[in-house]
């Protein structure tokens, strides 16, 4: 039976976060990935017209400089290519630059002054200090964030599809910095020049690599690992906690002294054998998501010419957001600027099962109808992929699920971390998952406690600043 201190399941960025913190240490680690790639939802594919894709937009962030660090490791400097962070939203036939909130002069003059006065409405509310009860729910908050008005043109309709689930479900204390309060001068600024007021410019940039999509990341990170200690196409199906042991697909059984699992936290639970973690596991909640890529031939639009991404709040498109996928890398595409790509997501409750064809002519279909497909005699091929498991949903109650579980997994010697291993949205990028690998195996190694991992403990302040 191989037997190893740490154990690490999953080649994803939490994973590989583990593993190459493991290696610098020189502990006796080994990793088991049940798919043939690094990367999890990370990774790229490219289809059999030369396309490449993602498992929906990936835009790299980073809260850490070790972070950067490693980017910088996996790719070189010649690697990457940069770009300047111009997203939309569409709505009723035009485009309105995010954020929606500090653009309300797109829209037209009935909209506008919903959005306004609801928003005027909120803002007097706070500041008066209205002794209003704090928001219950997601929708709650939004309300007494927005107002009405940008509640009932964006906010709700676009989280309703993004998350497939209604906010009322969901909690709020994730949002944390994410979606900032508005700024009421701003929006009427805005409102009475009309003028844009858009979130891209100079310190607004990102990086994407240059070759083989977001995923080449991981496929070079993956490379920087001891090859006798990876091991790939390797699925853990059972683990027997008391014995320290898992068994893989494959029927071997290998034992752990400290296992790091990147599973989703239910499947872990379920294949756990504990009828309470598997019971715990069942209430936690999740969407899923369908990646609809569009090759096309000829040159880009000129209306979508410097778009990165859009987002899609309204019903009759079936997706939420749609990124033009060949202005990230002309490698995206087999023959340069003879070709263009639109990757979209369409999301779904978890556990559902939808016709990936049927879904995808709809949003062909859909597309063609916005103008952002203007000949569909030039779509040269449609490539799909569903991700079961996408978004871990922060929904109402979600921490007094997960953090009892976490902590019972780590009394026997298990840690559960990563997007869908700690289910913490808010903590749930690349950054943030790789960050989750590499603190747990700081933790293990020096003995320590729960605040040496501060990305899945202290999220806001992980989130608030530049981590070392
Ligand atoms: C639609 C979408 C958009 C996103 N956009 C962004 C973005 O813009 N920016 C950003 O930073 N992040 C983004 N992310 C998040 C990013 O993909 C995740 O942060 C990251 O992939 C999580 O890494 P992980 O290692 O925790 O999990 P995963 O990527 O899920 O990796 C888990 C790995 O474990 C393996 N595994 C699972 N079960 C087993 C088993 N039983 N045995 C062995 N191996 C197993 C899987 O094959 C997988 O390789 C997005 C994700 C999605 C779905």
């Amino acid at each position: 039976m191989r037997s190893h201190e740490l154990v690490i399941v999953g080649g994803g960025p939490c994973g590989l976060g583990a593993a190459l913190r493991a290696q610098e240490k020189g502990l006796d680690w080994t990793l088991l990935e049940a798919s043939d790639h690094f990367g999890g939802l990370a990774s790229s594919w490219r289809d059999g017209r030369g396309f490449t894709w993602d498992i929906g937009g990936h835009v790299l962030f980073s809260h850490y400089a070790a972070f950067d660090g490693f980017m910088e490791a996996a790719l070189g400097a010649a690697g990457w290519l940069c770009h300047e962070r111009e997203s939309w939203i569409r709505l009723r036939g035009r485009f309105v630059p995010y954020p929606f909130q500090n653009n309300l002069h797109r829209l037209d003059s009935a909209a506008r002054w919903e959005c306004v006065e609801g928003l005027l409405r909120a803002w007097q509310a706070r500041r008066d200090g209205a002794e209003a009860p704090a928001p219950e729910d997601f929708y709650e908050w939004m309300q007494a964030t927005f107002g009405p008005g940008i509640t009932r043109h964006f906010m709700l309709p676009y989280n309703r599809k993004v998350w497939a689930v209604h906010p009322r479900e969901m909690d709020y204390g994730w949002i944390g910095e994410r979606v900032s309060v508005p700024d009421v001068f701003r929006v009427l600024r805005a409102v009475c020049t009309g003028q844009d007021d858009v979130s891209w410019g100079p310190n607004n940039r990102f990086r994407f690599p240059r070759r083989g999509g977001t995923g080449a990341i991981w496929q070079a990170l993956g490379g920087q690992l001891a090859a006798g200690r990876v091991h790939m196409g390797e699925e853990v199906v059972r683990l027997d906690p008391a014995r320290h042991e898992l068994e893989t697909a494959g029927g071997e059984v290998m034992r752990y002294g400290v296992l790091i699992s990147t599973i989703p936290l239910d499947r872990l639970a379920e294949m756990s054998g504990r009828t309470e973690w598997a019971q715990a596991g069942r209430r936690l909640r999740h969407s899923s998501v369908l990646v609809v890529g569009i090759g096309l031939s000829g040159g880009v639009p000129e209306e979508l010419a410097s778009k990165c991404w859009m987002y899609f709040p309204e019903e009759q498109v079936p997706c939420y957001r749609v990124t033009v996928f060949s202005n990230y890398s002309p490698e995206n595409v087999p023959g340069g600027r003879d070709y263009w790509s639109l990757m979209t997501e369409v999301a779904f409750p978890g556990g559902s099962r939808p016709d990936g064809e049927a879904v995808a002519a709809r949003v062909v279909e859909a597309l063609a109808g916005e103008g952002l497909i203007p000949d569909r005699g030039k779509v040269v091929g449609v490539a799909r992929r569903f991700a079961e498991y996408a978004y871990p949903t922060p929904f109402r109650g979600r921490d007094g699920v997960v953090d009892p579980l976490l902590r019972e997994l780590e009394q026997e010697d298990i840690y559960s971390r990563g997007r869908f291993g700690a289910w913490k949205y808010e903590v749930a990028n690349m950054d943030h998952s790789m960050a989750q690998g590499y603190e747990c195996v700081e933790r293990i190694a020096g003995g320590g406690g729960a605040e040496q991992e501060p990305t899945l403990h202290r999220p806001d302040w992980v989130n608030s600043r530049r981590n070392p």
